[in-house]
């Protein structure tokens, strides 16, 4: 057995209209090509110019992970020769980046389905390092012996996302990714798409004997391009590494790629060093002075969903599993806040909406944002909860009625269904009436039978012409019989 060492590096799309350094599209699905300028394509003297929407993104982004923005930001140019970076440089940042430091909380429901009940440490957080925004390179196409190069992807804004050593298996890794995806999207700043190339992940693994030991050699797999392969890449790597370590074969840095359809990762070549990049200070573009962005951005930055799971425990007292589930979309989220009433329980309206109504809408494949029952309509169908004319299971019959019917009032409905406010003068003659008609099942209550309360709670629902509630029923009788 080893010890597992993985730590990830994300390139991310920042969803803007224009490129990083020229006012090209970023649209997704064109002609190839046609997207494209002379700074794009690294024509020789064309000059780069700063996308802000990319910036505040990449400033927003570190914002929601708990990241530190320097006060001087700057750009860099690295090194290397390659078709699909036609200026033979990359405009990236090295030692000044936009983000430093942060977190990424692994939310439990981010998990592979199948690893959720056996989360070896739940609650994890993983730390990063650092977020620096750099420009995406073309897109290269091999057929047979040729190569196709589409430069629309050129100069796409590219958050790079650098977590320290902290993930210790494939499962967190994907926990992570997606954590990540969430976090993004709904904070607005990348679609983080994995199958529009929008998001892609290096992972860099290495194994060791024992906690003392230094970390073992790192080997790095290439562009993955799906939270699957991710998980399906590390389980091999550390079989594989483990195998050789097992058969005395030490581990060279080197880096890998993963081959889906084979299920294997294949060397590609060792790794070069950072300073084979030979980095240095971009001088087309000057530093960039941070603090007025930064201030502003502290005004817009949204909630991410560990922020509004917080709140939601805190101010509603909510499980840390229902918190989670709401906060985890953001339209559901929209929706249980515009549904919360002063007149009925935060804890209330989260648990019809968890037990009762996603699962209505799931089946018939309604999401949330397109819930015909608006949450105004749903507070006034928990209000009949909360003034005792419903139960939570006749709720959920008209709310059902009311997906079919959205116009309808929720009183109106739960009246036709016969549900109807209990006369409780009338409940109370026909509860003295059942008692006096059962004397022997009284007694065995007396003695301590409580189960037959629901006996007797069947015999008033059956004899009642309205439909009351079968719990203020039974407190009913309890009542009467033992106190
Ligand atoms: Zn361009
Ligand atoms: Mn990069």
């Amino acid at each position: 057995m080893y010890l597992v060492t993985i730590g990830l590096e994300v390139h991310c799309q920042v969803n803007t209209q224009t490129k990083m350094f020229c006012a090209c599209a970023t649209s997704f699905g064109d002609e190839p090509n046609v997207n494209v300028c002379p700074t794009c394509l690294g024509l020789p003297g064309a000059l780069p110019v700063l996308n802000r929407i990319a910036i505040e993104k990449t400033i927003l982004s570190g914002m929601l992970l708990g990241c530190t923005t320097p006060p001087v930001s700057k750009w860099d140019r690295k090194n290397y020769f390659y078709p699909d970076m036609p200026k033979n440089y990359q405009t990236t940042q090295m030692d000044l980046p936009l983000c430093i430091g942060g977190t990424v909380p692994l939310y439990d429901h981010c998990y592979p389905s199948d690893a959720q009940k056996s989360i070896a440490r739940p609650g994890q957080t993983i730390r990063l390092n650092r977020i620096h925004l750099e420009e995406d390179v073309a897109k290269s196409t091999h057929l047979g012996n040729s190569s196709l190069i589409d430069f629309n992807r050129a100069g796409t804004p590219l958050m790079e996302i650098v977590t320290e050593p902290d993930l210790e298996s494939a499962e967190e890794a994907f926990a992570y990714l997606r954590t990540l995806q969430m976090i993004l999207v709904q904070g607005g700043v990348s679609d983080a798409d994995m199958e529009k190339g929008q998001m892609r992940c290096d992972v860099n693994i290495s194994l060791r004997k024992n906690a003392s030991d230094p970390l073992g050699a790192k080997v790095e797999l290439k562009n993955l391009n799906s939270t699957s392969a991710v998980r399906r890449s590390i389980h091999f790597e550390i079989a594989r590494q483990t195998e050789e370590l097992n058969a005395g074969i030490a581990q060279i840095q080197s880096t890998r790629r993963w081959d889906d359809d084979r299920g294997e990762t294949q060397m590609m070549r060792t790794k070069e060093d950072a300073h084979d990049y030979r980095y240095f200070s971009c001088p087309d573009l000057l530093p960039l002075d941070t603090a007025e962005l930064v201030e502003r951005m502290r005004q817009i930055v949204p909630e991410s969903p560990h922020q509004r799971q917080a709140r939601y425990e805190d101010d509603f007292a909510l499980t840390r599993y229902d918190a989670s589930v709401l906060s985890s979309d953001l339209q559901l989220a929209r929706y249980f806040e515009a549904a919360l009433h002063a007149s009925i329980p935060a804890k209330k309206t989260a648990n019809f909406l968890i037990n009762n109504i996603l699962g209505t809408i799931n089946e018939r494949g309604i999401a949330i944002e397109h819930c015909p029952v608006p949450p105004q309509s749903l507070t006034s169908l928990l209000e009949l909860v909360e003034n005792g004319t419903l139960a939570a299971n006749q709720a959920r019959e008209v709310f059902i009625v009311m997906l079919e019917q959205p116009d309808k009032a929720a009183a109106a409905i739960a009246d036709e269904l016969g549900f109807k406010p209990t006369d409780v003068g009338a409940l109370d003659e026909l509860c003295e009436k059942i008692i006096a008609e059962n004397p022997d099942k009284v007694a065995e209550i007396q003695a301590g039978n409580e189960r037959l309360l629901n006996f007797l709670t069947g015999q008033i629902m059956k004899a009642s012409e309205v439909k009351p509630n079968p719990k203020m029923v039974t407190d009913l009788l309890r009542t009467k019989i033992i106190s």
